[in-house]
């Protein structure tokens, strides 16, 4: 029998490898994992995590407004940005030491360095080498920026999460999940914020009535978007930029971010020597086993490019580990899958959009509510919430939810699990409400919108 150093070895120590590693380092499996980075990968150090802790930053100033409508008289409020990414950073590396103390605890070896594999069953770190009877790659995405000329000028979300200071204006391209969360971020903080968005809708894939809602409500809180348009070119003028547009027009503004979609890291270490297969767009193709076409080498997560989420990823290892090493088959549902935008308002959803149900199923009933939260009675803050439900007629099954407001990821969260077991339109409205809740609009919506 072949005798290799490691039973596993994972390449890229972000949400999905190292779930993988230590899952199957507590079966028993000998493990190491390279990371060449940070530990935690994008979702803890440049995504998901300091993202929701500056969505929660930005809202304090509407919250020191709404006050005065509850008896609450705030002083002048003033913001420090410096303070904020400082006592993030604390955070960030709190949350590396969580990863590596588990890491360790599950008896998985931590090599720092850049991984370069070398053969189906060798991986070299830094010039030294480690045999594996299988290497799994985990190497997530990275932000993709077009070429434009002036490209050098363009940050991303990798990098606002370090800016020294904040802009007085931003203009943000691109109209999806990155784009939106940073715009409701970054104007939530005072800055002068536009959106450039090639289509003619945020938010493509989701519920229709979910992304007109969420223009009107970021237009309506001072957010500028422009549609159907993009930026040609960024021209450097002085300490500021101007973005010339494809109708020939300029926007001045002392920042641009790009958040025009991720692509999967999967060159320069080794993949292409191998023939490891990539999909046109780069991402390393698997079975639903999560293996390549070199058999000793499997992939998850975004650098596989289908379902771009931090949770999918964990499905997915956990799914490998139970394949490989329990034996059990249980592969990961795409179906149904709930997602969240911590956009301002924040949008979740889970199941079909309007459109994909009625190419589906021929009798679709909506139901669909639209009102403002309790709150903003007396707050003052001009924020609506949007409900929706589908359900097929025929079979009263609950297909999708949607919804934009407050608290919308914490309550579609709930609602998948209804949706998952199935639950139809006639246990939602057997179900009692908690009141005074936006959630029991979903198990009070009596008529049908269609
Ligand atoms: P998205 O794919 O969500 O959006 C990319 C946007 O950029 C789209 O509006 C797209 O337009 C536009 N675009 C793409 N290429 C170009 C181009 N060449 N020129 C101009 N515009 C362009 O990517 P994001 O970068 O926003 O996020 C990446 C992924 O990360 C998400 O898809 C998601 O999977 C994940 N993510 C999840 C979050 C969450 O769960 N809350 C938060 C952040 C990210 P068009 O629609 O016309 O294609």
């Amino acid at each position: 029998m072949t005798h290799y150093d490691f039973g596993l070895f994972v390449i890229g120590a972000g949400s999905g490898g190292v779930r993988t590693a230590n899952m199957a380092s507590g079966l028993g499996v000998k493990v190491a994992i390279a990371e060449e980075r940070y530990l935690g990968g994008t979702c803890v150090n440049v995504g998901c995590v300091p993202k929701k802790l500056f969505v929660y930053a930005s809202q304090f100033q509407d919250q020191f407004d709404a006050a005065a409508g509850f008896g609450w008289t705030v002083d002048k409020s003033t913001f420090n940005w410096t303070s904020l990414i400082k006592n993030k950073n604390q955070e960030i590396v709190r949350l590396q030491k969580v990863y590596k103390n588990r890491l360790q605890k599950s008896g998985v070896r931590i090599i720092t360095g850049r991984a370069q594999v070398l053969d189906a069953h060798t991986v070299a770190v830094d010039g030294k080498e480690y045999s594996a009877e299988r290497i799994l790659i985990a190497t997530g995405g990275w932000p993709f920026v077009p070429d434009i000329p002036g490209k050098q000028h363009i940050v991303t979300s990798n990098d606002m999460f370090f800016l020294e200071q904040l802009p007085k204006r931003l203009i943000i391209v691109g109209g999806g999940y990155i784009a939106v969360e940073f715009a409701g971020i970054l104007h939530g903080l005072g800055v002068n914020t536009t959106i450039c968005h090639r289509g003619h809708k945020l938010l493509s894939g989701f519920d229709e009535d979910i992304r007109d809602f969420l223009a009107h409500e970021m237009t309506k809180k001072g957010i500028n978007i422009l549609f159907n348009t993009d930026i040609e070119a960024i021209e450097n003028a002085d300490d500021s930029f101007a973005a010339r547009l494809i109708d020939g027009s300029k926007v001045n503004t002392d920042l641009v971010m790009y958040a025009t979609g991720r692509i999967p890291n999967t060159t320069g270490f080794g993949l292409e020597m191998l023939g490891v297969e990539l999909d046109s767009e780069r991402a390393i193709k698997v079975n639903s086993d999560y293996q390549t076409n070199v058999p000793s080498i499997y992939a998850l997560g975004d650098v596989t490019n289908r379902v771009n989420l931090t949770p999918v990823a964990i499905a997915e290892g956990m799914a490998l580990v139970n394949k490989l090493y329990v034996n059990q088959l249980g592969p990961v549902d795409y179906d149904n899958i709930p997602t969240a935008v911590f956009s301002q308002p924040t949008i979740g959803a889970v199941g079909l959009t309007e459109a994909q149900a009625r190419e589906k199923y021929p009798d679709i009933d909506i139901y669909k509510t639209s009102f403002t939260p309790m709150k903003n009675n007396l707050s003052g803050i001009d924020e609506k919430t949007l409900m929706k439900m589908i359900v097929i007629r025929s079979t009263d099954r609950v297909v999708g939810m949607h919804m934009a407001g407050p608290d919308a990821p914490e309550i579609i969260q709930g609602m998948a699990v209804a949706i998952r077991a199935g639950a139809t339109k006639t246990v939602f409205d057997s179900t009692i409400g908690i009141h005074p809740t936006a959630a029991e609009e979903f198990v009070t919506l009596r008529d049908a919108v269609n």
